[in-house]
């Protein structure tokens, strides 16, 4: 606290990312990296950036593209729309930002699930938008009849992440299409960044939806969390909005080798698909093997499982766990899953060692 600081300041309530030891040999199944690295074509890019002019990462002196074209163009190409539909940011979490302030800060609340993404709250308290949480089902499930106007009444905006985080539970396409024509003056915000682990992206509803924006993110399923990019496709007017906020902000979010290597990894598709199925293989053995231990497995189209235990207590197990150099997070709150864990989906190596050393903790 300081007498210096804005009133704004003093009312937030920041977002705590999963750690980042800095301890070696860890199995770190905490915040949903990918195992793998990114694809080769990747860091060629990079490299080849680094080398051109006089070898020495000369290029680096000069400012990147403000607008980063190549990228916006390479994504378009991806997803058969054209760029005026494609916003890039650094890391999805800054365009989820500049979402919330250009897009979804209304006089009407903001309605997402109660448990869902703990950045959407901050955001909210950064840009003052009241936030209205909706609960998830039993089954810890979004049901959309409750984001409808008879149930929720006024909306200024929508967000939830499909799959959901971090539960890993994921909304067919007709539930969103449904909630989008029944909401036509409201921004709908699906935030897919785990959508390629097996859930339906709603890309394909941008080109007849003028309210839907989806995002996405290279941080997980592209394996680049460490070169911060993120994306959204909408409708030209949304993206329209998203420009304005970010060119009041700061013209260069994507620097030159973020860009490149964006480019590359957008356009080495085999390497994704292999990418992602070895992650689903992964993920359906480690629930199998968890089932087995007597865990509930959520069912999960993400590159994470959320499971809890009857007979052990989440944060003993999580505690028990970091004692054999193998980390994974507990939410404390809510209450609602403060007896689950959400493990990151590891190479079959990490899993192994995780089912290992949950075998004999609840021995
Ligand atoms: C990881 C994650 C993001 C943010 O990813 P970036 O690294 O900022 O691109 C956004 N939404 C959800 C639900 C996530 O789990």
């Amino acid at each position: 606290m300081s007498r210096l600081w804005s009133p704004l300041v003093h009312r937030l309530t920041p977002y705590v990312p999963g750690e980042q030891p800095k301890l070696p040999n860890l199995v770190k199944l905490n915040t949903n990296e990918s195992p793998y690295g990114p694809s080769p074509r990747v860091t060629a890019a990079i490299q080849a950036e680094l080398a051109t002019g006089d070898g020495n990462g000369e290029r680096l002196r000069l400012y990147p593209d403000p607008n980063a074209d190549l990228l916006k163009q390479a994504i378009a190409r991806h997803f058969g729309l054209p760029a005026t539909q494609v916003f890039v940011g650094n890391g999805s979490d800054e365009v989820l930002a500049h979402a919330f302030m250009g897009l979804l800060q209304h006089d009407a609340p903001l309605l997402f699930p109660d448990i869902s993404y703990s950045f959407y709250p901050v955001y909210a308290g950064l840009y003052g938008i009241e936030p209205r949480t909706v609960p998830l089902d039993d089954g810890f499930g979004i049901r959309i009849d409750d984001y409808l106007p008879e149930a929720a009444g006024n909306a200024g905006g929508i967000i939830f992440p499909n799959p959901n985080a971090p539960t890993g539970r994921a909304l067919p396409l007709a539930d969103i299409r449904r909630l989008l024509k029944a909401r036509p003056d409201c921004v709908v915000v699906v935030d897919e960044a785990y959508v390629d682990f097996g859930a339906e992206s709603a890309a394909s509803l941008v080109a007849d939806h003028d309210n839907l924006l989806v995002v996405q993110t290279f941080s997980k399923s592209r394996a680049l969390a460490g070169l911060r990019v993120g994306f959204a496709l909408g409708h030209p007017a949304l993206i329209e909005a998203l420009e304005r906020v970010k060119n009041s902000f700061n013209s260069y979010p994507l620097d030159r080798l973020a860009i490149v290597g964006g480019v590359a990894a957008i356009e080495d598709d085999a390497w994704f698909r292999g990418s992602c199925a070895k992650v689903v293989r992964s993920r359906e053995a480690l629930v199998a093997a968890l089932a087995a231990l007597g865990f509930e497995v959520l069912p999960s189209s993400a590159n994470f499982v959320f499971a809890r235990h009857p007979q052990h207590d989440a944060g003993g197990l999580a505690a028990a766990l970091r004692e054999r150099s193998i980390i994974v997070r507990h939410f404390r709150q809510p209450a609602r899953i403060s007896q689950f864990l959400r493990i990151t989906i590891g190479t079959e190596q990490q899993c192994a060692l995780l089912v290992d050393a949950l075998t004999s903790i609840t021995a």
